[in-house]
C-alpha cells in the first residue's frame, strides 16, 4: 500500500467504488480505496439489486436516472458485466389515495423527462399476470426499472477506477484517523499508515464507527431487511421476464429471480441492527430469518399474487443496511472538519450509488456538487439527531417506506423532543403542531382540543376554515405567531461588517437598520437568504432558515478570516414572537417606551427595546405582507413576553396564527423561502432577488457570475400564478405546462385567503416569463388554467406592510 495519496476512500461497497471511479473520471488519479475485507463485504453483497428512477425528491430522482444510465459506461470501460435486466416496473395502487399519489409522482416525472404512465388495472394485469385485479384500483408503469448484479456493479466501478489510475487495497482495516494542522489526514490502518489530503467515509454499515474516529455521530442506523426467493413457478415457464412490481398496501416489492419470484418487504415492525456499535467481525454474513415478522406482508402478498402462495420458499435473506432519518443519503463535507467527506446512509445503492459518486467527486474536485443535492447534504442535520432520535426516526421511516405521506401529515416518532417555553400555552390554545428540526411549532389553531388534529388529505382539509380565520385576523386586526424556528447567528468583531459585505450580496445595513440579502456561491447561485440586522458597528444579528444552520455554518467557517470576526449560531438562545396586522403598531406601542411611528421606527428598522420588563430586539419586518414586528428575546423571557402581548392584544382583537397561515400569506406576497424558491440551482435574478444584489458595492462572493446573469438574463424565472377552477391547491413539484408542453415546476402553492383564490409560485424558462396566457398547472392529475401575475397577488405596492399610519387600514 502506498504511504501517500490525494484521497483515501474508506470502504469498498457499491458507494465507495462509485466515488473512486468518479474521482478518476474527474481527473484525480492519485486515489486509494481501502477495504477491510473483500469488495462488497457490507450491505452490498446480499442486496436484491433492484433499481428505479422514482423518488419523492425530484433532485434525488435525477441522480437515480443518472445511475441507471451509467451502467453501460462502466461495463464498456471495465469489460465487467453489471448483470443489468431492464424489465420495466409497475407501482400498484390499492386505494384511491394511492392513485392520487401515483398521479402526482407521474406529474413530477414529466419535467424530469421520465416516461411514467398511468395505466388501468386491466392493463397492469396484462403486463403482470401474477396479480389478482380485485385488490387494485390503478397502476403506474415505468419503463426504466429493473435489477442488476450487486457484485458485478461494484466490480465494474472498481475495475473502471483502476483503469483510470486508482489503487484498491483489500483486507486492510482503517483503525483511526488523525487530522494534521494543515487539514490533511493520517489514515491509520492495520497494515501501515497513509497520509492523505482528503478522506471519504464510504464505510456503509460501519460509517457511524468511522465517523466516531473523527468525533462525529452520523445520524444513521442499520435496519434488518428480509426478502425471500420462491421455488420455480410453472406460471413463469416460457414467459418473458416478469416486471418489477411494488404493492404499496402489502408494503412489498417483487420481481423475477431465475425460475421463481423474489419478494421483499418493509414491514411495520422493523428491527434495527446493531443500534449502538456495528461489530467489526461481521462480514459476508446473514442474519437469522424471522418469517413471523414479515407474516402480515406475506399474507397480503399471497392474496394479491395468489401463485406465490403455491410456489414455496427456496431461500430467505435477512441482511442489514443503513438509513438516515429521512431515508436519503448523507453526502458532502462535514462542518468543522477540513477535507473530511461522507458518502453514506445510501439505502438504494443500485439506484443512487452512481449519482452519489458523481456529486461527491464533483464537490471534491470543483468545490461544487454540480447538482442540487440539498436533500442529501449531510449538513441538513444538526445536534438534535442524537443516537436515540435517529433510532426512532429511522424505524418510523422504514415502517413507512411504502406509506403515503400526505402534504399535511406530520410524522410522530421522536416527538415532542424540543419545545420552547410557550409550548404548553400554545397547546392550551389547541395548537396543531409540526416538527421542524425536532422542534415543535404551531401550524394552526383548532377551536377545541378534540378537533386539534389534521385529517390527512391531498385536498383542502379540516384546517382550511381555521387557517382562513387566522389570515383574516392578520389582515383586519392583529395576529401573533411564534417564530422561534428560524436560524439565528450573531456576527461580531472589528472585521464583521467587511466580512459580511464580502459574503452577502446586498449592502451591509447601517446601525439600527435591516437589509434583506441573498448569499451566493462562487457560481453566483443562491446558497442562502438572510435578514441582516445591525445592532452596533461591530455587532450583527442574522436570521435565516433553521434547517440550514449547519449548512450555513459550514460555509461561514470556510470564509472566515483568522482574526477580526466571529460567527455564533444562536437559534435556541434567541426565540421569537411576531405580531402582524394593522393593529400591531398600536398594540406594541402600549408596551414600549420607544416611539414606533414610521418616522421614528420605519420599515426595516431594528433596535434593542424593553417590552414591559422584557429586554429584546425588535425588527420592523413582515413576511405576512401586513404591518408587522418581530421580537427576539433570550429564551428565559419568552413566556413573559407572550403573556404581555396576549394581555395587551385583547383590546386589539389579537389572534394566534400558525405556519400554515404564514405560508398562505407569503405566497400571496410572492415571498420565496429557502429550499423551495431559493436553492443552489437558481441565480438571484432568476429567483426575483435581483434588487437585493448590490453591484455598486465592494467585491463579494458570486459577483462575477451574478453580473453575467444580469447581462444575459438567466435561464429561468420565478413566476406567481393564480390557479383557476381548482378545489385543491398546489403543494410543490407539480409540472407547469405552456401550450401543451411541460415547461417548468411549481415550488410552492397555497390558497390565498386574503385574495380568495388558489396560488402557485414556480420556475419557467425566461423566454416564457412575459407570456400572459397558455399556462396550466397539473394538480393531482388535472390540468388547471393558471394566470401569470405580473405583481404580487396581495397588496402589490407594499403599502400595508410599509404602513405609515397608526389607524386601521380599510380591508379589501
Ligand atoms: C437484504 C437487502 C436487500 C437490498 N436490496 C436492495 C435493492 O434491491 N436495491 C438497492 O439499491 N439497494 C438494496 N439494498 C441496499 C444496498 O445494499 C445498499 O444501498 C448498499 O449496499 C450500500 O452500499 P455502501 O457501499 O454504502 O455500504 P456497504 O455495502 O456496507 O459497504 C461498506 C464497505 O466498507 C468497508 N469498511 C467499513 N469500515 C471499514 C474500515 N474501517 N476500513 C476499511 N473498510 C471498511 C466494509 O467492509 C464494506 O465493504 C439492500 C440491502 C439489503 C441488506
Amino acid at each position: 500500500m502506498k504511504s501517500q495519496a490525494k484521497v483515501v476512500v474508506i470502504g469498498g461497497g457499491v458507494v465507495g467504488a462509485s466515488v473512486l471511479y468518479h474521482l478518476t473520471k474527474g481527473g484525480w488519479k492519485d486515489v486509494l480505496l481501502i477495504e477491510r475485507a473483500e469488495l462488497t463485504s457490507g450491505s452490498t453483497w446480499h442486496a436484491a439489486g433492484g433499481m428505479h428512477t422514482v423518488n419523492g425528491d425530484p433532485n434525488v430522482a435525477k441522480l437515480q436516472q443518472y445511475t441507471i444510465e451509467l451502467y453501460k459506461e462502466i461495463e464498456r470501460i471495465s469489460g465487467q458485466s453489471c448483470g443489468v435486466h431492464i424489465t420495466g416496473g409497475l407501482m400498484l395502487a390499492g386505494t384511491r389515495e394511492r392513485v392520487d399519489w401515483l398521479k402526482m409522482a407521474q406529474a413530477r416525472g414529466r419535467y424530469l423527462g421520465m416516461q411514467l404512465e398511468m395505466i388501468s388495472v386491466d392493463e397492469a394485469a396484462r403486463l403482470f399476470p401474477l396479480m389478482d385485479k380485485a385488490h387494485f384500483k390503478g397502476a403506474m408503469y415505468d419503463p426504466i426499472e429493473g435489477h442488476v448484479d450487486p457484485y458485478g456493479v461494484t466490480q465494474a466501478y472498481a475495475k473502471s477506477a483502476q483503469i483510470g489510475g486508482a489503487e484498491i487495497v483489500r483486507h486492510t482495516r482503517v483503525m483511526d484517523l488523525k487530522a494534521r494542522a494543515d487539514g490533511s489526514w493520517d489514515v491509520i490502518t492495520d497494515h501501515g499508515n497513509v497520509h492523505a489530503e482528503h478522506v471519504v467515509n464510504a464505510a456503509g454499515l460501519w460509517a457511524r464507527e468511522v465517523g466516531r474516529m473523527v468525533g462525529i455521530e452520523l445520524p444513521i442506523l442499520a435496519m434488518e431487511h428480509q426478502y425471500l426467493i420462491t421455488g420455480d413457478m410453472p406460471e413463469l415457464v416460457g414467459k418473458k421476464e416478469q416486471l418489477h412490481a411494488i404493492d404499496f398496501e402489502g408494503e412489498l416489492y417483487t420481481r423475477q429471480e431465475r425460475g421463481g419470484m423474489l419478494l421483499g418487504t418493509y414491514e411495520k415492525a422493523g428491527v434495527p441492527w446493531s443500534p449502538v456499535q456495528t461489530p467489526w467481525d461481521f462480514g459476508q454474513d446473514l442474519l437469522p430469518n424471522d418469517l413471523e415478522r414479515i407474516a402480515p406482508s406475506l399474507e397480503v402478498a399471497f392474496q394479491h399474487f395468489p401463485a406465490l402462495a403455491e410456489a414455496g420458499i427456496r431461500r430467505i435473506v435477512n441482511g442489514p443496511f443503513t438509513f438516515a432519518p429521512d431515508g436519503n443519503p448523507l453526502l458532502g463535507p462535514v462542518k468543522g472538519l477540513k477535507n473530511f467527506w461522507v458518502a453514506c446512509g445510501v439505502m438504494a445503492g443500485f439506484s443512487q450509488g452512481g449519482g452519489v459518486g458523481l456529486a461527491l467527486s464533483s464537490w471534491m474536485i470543483t468545490g461544487d456538487p454540480g447538482a442540487d443535492i440539498w436533500g442529501m447534504d449531510v449538513a441538513r442535520y444538526g445536534d438534535w439527531t442524537t443516537l436515540a432520535y435517529t433510532n426512532a426516526k429511522v424505524r418510523e421511516n422504514y415502517s413507512r417506506r411504502f406509506s403515503i405521506r400526505f402534504p399535511n401529515e406530520e410524522l410522530k416518532a421522536g416527538r415532542p423532543l424540543r419545545t420552547t417555553p410557550i409550548y404548553e400555552q400554545l397547546k392550551d390554545k389547541h395548537a396543531v403542531f409540526g416538527d421542524y428540526c425536532g422542534l415543535e411549532h404551531a401550524l394552526w389553531f383548532a377551536p377545541s382540543a378534540a378537533s386539534a388534529q389534521d385529517e390527512f388529505s391531498f385536498h383542502r382539509s379540516n384546517d382550511f376554515s381555521h387557517v382562513a380565520a387566522e389570515c383574516n385576523a392578520v389582515k383586519d386586526s392583529a395576529g401573533l405567531l411564534e417564530i422561534s424556528n428560524y436560524g439565528k447567528f450573531e456576527v461580531k468583531g472589528p472585521e464583521a461588517a467587511n466580512w459580511l459585505s464580502r459574503v452577502m450580496a446586498n449592502r451591509v445595513p447601517a446601525v439600527g437598520r435591516i437589509a434583506l440579502t441573498p448569499m451566493l456561491n462562487e457560481r453566483g447561485k443562491l446558497i442562502g437568504d438572510f435578514t441582516m440586522c445591525r445592532i452596533a458597528d461591530e455587532h450583527f444579528f442574522l436570521i435565516g432558515t433553521y434547517a440550514a444552520e449547519t449548512y450555513y455554518m459550514r460555509w461561514f467557517e470556510r470564509q472566515l478570516p483568522p482574526v477580526g470576526v466571529s460567527v455564533r449560531p444562536c437559534a435556541m438562545q434567541y426565540v421569537g414572537l411576531s405580531i402582524a396586522g394593522p393593529n400591531s403598531r398600536a398594540l406594541l406601542q402600549e408596551l414600549v417606551r420607544d416611539d414606533l411611528s414610521s418616522t421614528a421606527f420605519p420599515f426595516l428598522s431594528f433596535r434593542r427595546m424593553e417590552i414591559g420588563m422584557v429586554p429584546g430586539y425588535v425588527g420592523r419586518v413582515s413576511f405576512t405582507g401586513e404591518l408587522g414586528y418581530e421580537i427576539w428575546v433570550t429564551t428565559d423571557y419568552q413566556r413573559a413576553l407572550y403573556d404581555l402581548l396576549m394581555d395587551a392584544g385583547r383590546k386589539y382583537s389579537l389572534r394566534l396564527f400558525g405556519g400554515r397561515a404564514l405560508n398562505s400569506m407569503r405566497v400571496e406576497k410572492s415571498f420565496g423561502t429557502w429550499t423551495r424558491e431559493y436553492r443552489p440551482i437558481y441565480g438571484p435574478l432568476e429567483a426575483g432577488l435581483g434588487r437585493f444584489v448590490d453591484f455598486k458595492k465592494n467585491e463579494f462572493i458570486g459577483r462575477a457570475a451574478a453580473t453575467e446573469e444580469k447581462q444575459h438574463g438567466g435561464a429561468l424565472r420565478l413566476l406567481a400564478f393564480k390557479v383557476l377552477d381548482t378545489d385543491s391547491d398546489a403543494i410543490g413539484d407539480e409540472p407547469i405546462w405552456h401550450e401543451g408542453k411541460v415547461v417548468g415546476w411549481v415550488t410552492s402553492g397555497a390558497f390565498g385567503h386574503r385574495v380568495q383564490h388558489s396560488l402557485a409560485l414556480g420556475y419557467v424558462p425566461t423566454a416564457l416569463a412575459s407570456a400572459t396566457s397558455g399556462f396550466e398547472i397539473e394538480i393531482i392529475g388535472n390540468r388547471h388554467h393558471a394566470q401569470p401575475l405580473t405583481q404580487a397577488a396581495y397588496d402589490s405596492s407594499g403599502a400595508r406592510m410599509r404602513s405609515v399610519t397608526q389607524t386601521q387600514l380599510p380591508t379589501r
